[in-house]
């Protein structure tokens, strides 16, 4: 769990800290961007935390911070406590429009209750009643009638402006949940939505007994990239190569953005064979373009992308199955790149 930014930012250590993030993210020439700074302040702050530890991993192995690495950082540590906020702020406004909802219609059901014991007055009333006191029954049975129906539409129009509310409602909850899923510079599902759509298509191949096929893909070489033609252009090929992966990832795929250069594509169904077919094509359009910068018409050359392949095995729980579809990632890696390898082989070959 993240320490809270508002307690280090107001706390006896406040300048302190700050100064060390300033310092720490200037020797990595990181970007003092606000939200830079707040991951950098809770590496500095502790970096024992899963995310201090996850940027300790990135200066450790001499990484570049990326902007994209900024944000995965950010969307699978920081923003609950934010995105929570504002989920809960929005459900407290939905509760409170559904309650006057029910006060409405509470308050129409007592008037119209109200109106049946005055007509049920009136009607036993009637055979009794002189001329004038049936007229004043009938004047208090208009005057109730009109009483209700100004109610009546007094309800319609609350009714009305609630389910306006509501619906605006659901939109906002609904962009909130979707913004918590999804990388900011590709669009493809995050590592927290891969997680749960993971788990999810687990559960239901156990309910099914379909098989199921997870590949993990890197791209290869891709810090000679970047220290070529810079980070910018990196994020770039970062969303070329995560567009190829979403045009095969249609529903029941969720094709995710895994951490900075490495994606995931669950294939729910298919077993390993059908997933390596859909790969290799994936692989090889990757590899088809030759990448030009728009800017300057520069040719970049072309990227290429290294695929490993696991199908569950039964009952295999979730880290065991990411743990060897990464193996048979590195094995594609360690056999020259620009390819597809599937688990069942290098454990046969181990
Ligand atoms: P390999 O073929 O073994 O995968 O080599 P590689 O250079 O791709 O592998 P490595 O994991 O050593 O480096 C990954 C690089 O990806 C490091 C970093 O510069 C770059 N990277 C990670 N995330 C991002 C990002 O969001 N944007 C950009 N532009 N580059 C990133
Ligand atoms: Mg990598
Ligand atoms: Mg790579």
């Amino acid at each position: 769990m993240a320490a809270d930014i508002e307690v280090l930012l107001r706390g006896p250590k406040a300048y302190g800290l700050a100064r060390r993030a300033m310092e720490a993210m200037e020797a990595h020439n990181v970007w003092p961007t606000p939200l830079n700074f707040e991951l950098w302040l809770h590496y500095v702050a502790d970096a024992d935390t899963p995310l201090g530890k996850a940027i300790a991993g990135t200066v450790d192995k001499g990484e570049a911070f990326t902007d994209g690495l900024g944000e995965a950082l950010a969307a699978q540590h920081l923003p609950s406590a934010k995105l929570n906020g504002e989920l809960l702020t929005a459900g407290d406004a939905l509760s409170k429009e559904l309650d006057t909802v029910s006060r409405a219609i509470e308050s129409a059901r007592e008037s119209s209750e109200a109106y049946g014991e005055q007509l049920a007055t009136a009607s036993q009333s009637l055979g009794s009643s002189t001329p004038p006191a049936v007229k004043a029954m009938v004047d208090s049975l208009t005057s109730a009638t009109q009483r209700v129906q100004r109610e009546n539409q007094a309800l319609e129009d609350r009714l009305a402006d609630t389910t306006a509310e509501v619906t605006r409602l659901r939109k906002h909850l609904e962009a909130v949940r979707r913004e918590a899923m999804t990388d900011g510079l590709t669009n493809l599902a995050n590592r927290k939505a891969f997680d749960e759509a993971l788990d999810r298509a687990l559960q239901a191949a156990d309910v099914s007994g379909e098989p199921l096929t997870l590949a993990v893909l890197d791209i290869d070489h891709f810090k000679v990239f970047n220290d070529t033609w810079g980070h910018q252009t990196g994020d770039q090929v970062i969303r070329y190569v995560a567009g190829v992966i979403a045009r095969s990832g249609a529903e029941p795929r969720t094709a995710a953005r895994y951490g900075g250069e490495e994606f995931a594509l669950i294939l729910p169904g298919e077993d390993v064979s059908a997933a390596l077919a859909i790969l290799e094509s994936v692989r090889e359009e990757v590899g088809s373009r030759m990448l030009k910068r728009r800017s300057t018409n520069q040719d970049l050359g072309m990227v290429t992308v290294s695929v490993g392949l696991a199908e569950r095995l039964p009952g295999e729980p979730q880290g065991s199955l990411i743990e060897r579809a990464d193996a048979a990632l590195y094995a594609s890696k360690r056999s020259g790149r620009n390819r597809t390898t599937r688990a069942e082989m290098i454990s046969a070959a181990a």
